[in-house]
Parts: C-alpha cells; structure tokens; sequence
C-alpha cells in the first residue's frame, strides 16, 4: 500500500490543477494520497473526484502556515478537518488576506531593482489560489531573473533577503487547537527543515503536543537524517503518529510523488482521531 499525504496543486503553489495532481498520483502508482494545499481547500472536490475515477483513495487535507511569537515559520498538516468550522475558517482568512498584502509589497521593493510588476506575478497565480513566494518566483523566471523557483528562494525570495516581507499567520499552538477544533489530526509538517531557515526549540513542540499534536512529518527529504532520528524518538516518548510525504509540488520543485511514503498504521490512527463529517473517499 503506498501512501503520500503531503501534496500541493495549482490551487496553492503546486503546478498542476487538483484533478491532474490525482491524475499524476495514479500514474506515479500510489493507492492513497492528500492534497495539502496552503491555507486552502479549494481543491478537495475536484482532487476527490478524480482520484476516486481513478481507483486512488483520497485525504483531504490543509498544510497551514504558522508563525511562532520568536518569528519562526512552522507549517502544520491538518487532515480531514471541516472546512467550514467558523474560529479555524477565520484564521486562514486572514492568513490568506495578509499574503496578498505581502506579495505585493515585495513586488513592488524587488520593483525597485528589477523589471518585475504585479500584473505579471498575478497572471502566474491561478484563479483564487493562495498567493506565496512561489508566484513571484515564477514571475523571476519569466523575466529571466532567475533560472527557476531554486534559485529565487535561494536569493532574492529568501527569508533573509532585503525584499523579503512576512505576513500574519496564526501562531503554531492556535493552529493546533483550532485544527483539532474542527475535528481534523494535526501533523507537523517537515518540523526540522533547518535549510529553509530557523525551526523552532523543544519548547514549541511540547507546547504543540499539549495543544493536541497528532503526529510528525518525519519522512520529508528536508529533515537532515539526524534530525529523523531524534523526531521518530520524540513520536515515540510522546505516543505520536509519524507520517513520511513527498511534499510535491508539480513542475514547482524537485520533490517525486512517492518518494516518502506513510504507513498503513499511521493513516488509520489519523482516521480514527478525526471527528468531522470529512472522511477518507474510497474508490
Ligand atoms: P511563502 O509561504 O509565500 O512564504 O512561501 C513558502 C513556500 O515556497 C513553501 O510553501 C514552499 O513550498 C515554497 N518553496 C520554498 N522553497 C522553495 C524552493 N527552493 N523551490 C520552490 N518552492 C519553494
Ligand atoms: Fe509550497
Ligand atoms: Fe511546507
Ligand atoms: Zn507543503
């Protein structure tokens, strides 16, 4: 059985739209998968739909950005949660909201040194996707600042760079409590993705388990190895689910479908944690 439930679609800062990222899952050979797209869920029905034609099971899935009080950038799987929980609904509102804000306003500094304006990121957003760095990346490359999305996160798109803006995002412990608020499992997305930028100390993830943490991404090919090790130690002191996710994003990234995987174990115990009327669709 092989499952990936961390996938991300046109509908967030993925390639292709949420029918073809089912369609890809099928031909990559998966049984299961979840689209996890950023801050929304626009796409669960289309995503369904095509998986379940397909004969693939599908999760519906939310990967929320959060923000620790120290600045530091966690993202945080929600699976089956109900999408229309009003506290959880608000919060990704206004997330969503202050990244437009954010987009814009680092446009329009990267304006300053590079032919680069809004109407040409706009057009590589599609429809009411949510909005992120990505969208100005291939915005770069289209101007042929860059070569690809690598290469704008790894300069002017980079959380240290002089453009770069943050924008509001729930703190990670909220998150947690909302997610669970609205009967989804909350899962710790690549929680020790050090290359990306700081990640947060034993206190934030304590903090997060006593909020109701579910589990922990640990397979994710941006955990350094000895950083698994010592995630796959604290799942087990803490009785937590460990899950194993591709993290794809389309043509957006490196990242293959299926290139880490979940248990069988594992998504039954998110199954049997969630407490929406959002369930696994089976074929
Ligand atoms: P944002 O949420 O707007 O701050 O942008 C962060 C998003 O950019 C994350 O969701 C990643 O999926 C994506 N991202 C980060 N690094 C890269 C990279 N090197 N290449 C492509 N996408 C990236
Ligand atoms: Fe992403
Ligand atoms: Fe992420
Ligand atoms: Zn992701």
């Amino acid at each position: 059985m092989k499952i990936d439930l961390h996938t991300h679609s046109a509908d967030s800062d993925g390639t292709e739209s949420p029918a073809d990222v089912a369609r890809a899952v099928h031909a990559a050979g998966l049984d299961v998968f979840a689209l996890t797209d950023h801050d929304t869920t626009s796409g669960w029905r289309a995503a369904g739909d095509a998986a379940v034609s397909l004969g693939v099971a599908f999760v519906p899935g939310m990967e929320i950005s959060c923000t620790t009080e120290d600045g530091i950038s966690v993202h945080l799987l929600s699976y089956l949660h109900d999408p229309d929980e009003p506290a959880l609904r608000a919060e990704i509102e206004a997330s969503r909201c202050s990244r437009l804000t954010r987009a814009e306003r680092m446009v329009e500094l990267l304006s300053e040194d590079y032919p680069i304006d809004w109407d040409v990121v706009r057009d590589h957003v599609r429809g009411d996707a949510t909005v992120g760095r990505p969208h100005i990346a291939d915005a770069l490359v289209s101007a042929g600042i860059v070569g690809d999305r690598t290469e704008a996160f790894t300069s002017v798109l980079h959380s240290r760079s002089r453009y770069y803006v943050p924008h509001y995002a729930p703190d990670p412990v909220l998150a947690v409590r909302l997610v669970r608020a609205a009967g989804g499992v909350p899962v710790f997305a690549h929680p020790l993705a050090a290359a990306r930028g700081r990640v947060v100390g034993p206190e934030v993830f304590e903090a997060m388990i006593d909020a109701g943490l579910a589990g922990l991404e640990v397979a994710h090919r941006d955990n350094p190895d000895d950083a698994r090790a010592r995630l796959v130690r604290m799942a087990s002191e803490h009785d937590l689910l460990v899950t194993g996710s591709s993290d794809y994003h389309g043509t957006g990234k490196p990242n293959r479908l299926g290139e880490n995987l979940t248990s069988v174990q594992s998504l039954v115990r998110i199954e049997e944690q969630a407490t929406s009327s959002t369930t696994v669709r089976h074929p």
